[in-house]
């Protein structure tokens, strides 16, 4: 499971330290280059367990920023989160 950032994220920082498993990175460490913040999907458990939505989503400020990706094999799953939900990249927090 994971959540995705989206390429019209702000670089506010809203979101960094909401994250309880640390699986949020600042543009400046995105792996992928792009200058935006970045969670790694191995990390990401989609706050399951600690939050009962995306503790992220919730504090971006940026409409839309903030969407679910997919499962990961060998990762929970949030049972709720449809499959066309994740392929379609809907927004987290409308
Ligand atoms: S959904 Fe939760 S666990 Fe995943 S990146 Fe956002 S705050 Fe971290
Ligand atoms: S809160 Fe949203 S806009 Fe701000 S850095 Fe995080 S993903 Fe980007």
């Amino acid at each position: 499971m994971a959540v995705l950032i989206t390429d019209i994220c702000i670089n506010c920082g809203a979101c960094i330290d909401e994250c309880p498993v640390e699986a949020i990175v600042d543009d400046e460490d995105n792996p992928t280059g792009e200058e935006t913040y970045y969670v790694y999907p191995d990390k990401c458990v989609e706050c399951v367990g600690y939050h009962d939505t995306p503790a992220c989503a919730e504090a971006c400020p940026t409409e839309g920023c903030i969407v679910w990706d997919k499962c990961y094999e060998g990762m929970p799953c949030r049972e709720d989160i449809p499959a066309d939900a994740r392929e379609s990249h809907q927004p987290v927090i409308e």
